[in-house]
């Protein structure tokens, strides 16, 4: 095993803890030679196995003896937690139990474990392992609680899930307005007569609504032409009997109320006694003033 990474001393090692074959910090230090010159048991055990000498002075190595001074040095170096966004520091020594127990960014045993799960989580990462990827992880049936029905009433684990959706009989029909509720089962086959039932309804609706707007606006157009009748016979008398006037010079303007006054005495004396019958004169047929001595000539002729 080869020696602790100089990253986790960020204050840094002197030379005398330095492996002088791995360049990291001593792992389990032994002295390789009378000099002390230091390096970590396991990288002198594989350099002697090759080389029977000290790496750094190559005088002959007898044994490899690890060296408990310079464990407890190690040991006693300030550090920092080996986990990315831990800001965790303290002596190397506490580091191992830090991560053990303390430390949200180490990858532990997921809580699960004793169910069956075989990940490594942090503290961190576990909510969101139990959340979505934890197969051994107890839920509550989305539909209904422990209530659903499903095996193990409505709790289950996620391995599991299909099995639940399945069984649970708290599906409901989720076409808007419909209370249906059963087994995945009942609501496939209901929901294709409940989606037709509601486009049927909401067509309907759609034609009442349709009808109710013709009505409004044949009523309003019923309201417009009674403002125009009023609107009409509220105007001034002088205006009505527009129509009936020759809209000529004032001359023949006169002349023509003359004969109305005309038409009017002969009107009335047919009414008294009908002594005149439907040929009497009728000056106001006269295109022009030109034949005005001889009304009845002109009627009889
Ligand atoms: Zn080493
Ligand atoms: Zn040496
Ligand atoms: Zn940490
Ligand atoms: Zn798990
Ligand atoms: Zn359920
Ligand atoms: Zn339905």
């Amino acid at each position: 095993m080869p020696g602790i990474s100089t990253e986790l001393f960020p204050q840094g090692v002197s030379e005398h803890l330095t492996c002088s074959i791995c360049h990291d910090v001593l792992n389990a230090g032994a002295f390789s030679c009378d000099q002390q010159h230091v390096a970590c048991s396991e990288c002198l055990k594989e350099w002697i196995a090759k080389e029977p000498s000290c790496p750094t002075c190559r005088v002959e190595v007898k044994e490899v003896v690890e060296s408990p001074i310079l464990s407890r040095m190690v040991k006693s170096l300030k550090c920092k937690c080996s986990q990315e966004g831990c800001d965790w520091t303290g002596e190397y020594s506490e580091l191992a139990p830090h991560l053990d127990s303390v430390c949200s960014y180490y990858p532990r045993a997921c809580s699960k474990a004793a169910l069956g799960c075989d990940s490594l989580v942090s503290n961190a990462e576990l909510p969101a392992h139990l959340d979505d990827d934890c197969l051994f992880n107890e839920k509550e049936c989305p539909r209904g609680g422990r209530d659903c029905g499903g095996p193990g009433l409505g709790l289950y684990l996620s391995k599991d899930w299909s099995d639940h959706y399945h069984a649970c009989q708290q599906h409901s029909c989720r076409i808007q307005g419909c209370t249906t509720i059963g087994s995945a089962d009942v609501i496939a086959l209901h929901k294709p007569g409940c989606r037709e039932m509601d486009r049927a309804l909401k067509e309907a609706e759609k034609g009442r609504a349709e009808a109710e707007q013709g009505r409004a606006e044949g009523q309003a157009e019923v309201e417009a032409l009674r403002a125009r009748v009023k609107e009409l016979e509220g105007k001034p008398s002088s205006s009505q009997g527009q129509p009936f006037l020759p809209a000529r010079s004032s001359s023949s303007s006169r002349e023509s109320r003359q004969s109305r006054v005309f038409n009017v005495a002969a009107a009335s004396q047919s009414k008294r006694g009908r002594i005149i019958p439907s040929t009497s004169p009728r000056r106001s047929r006269s295109p022009s003033g030109s034949e005005l001595g001889s009304p009845v000539k002109k009627a009889r002729s």
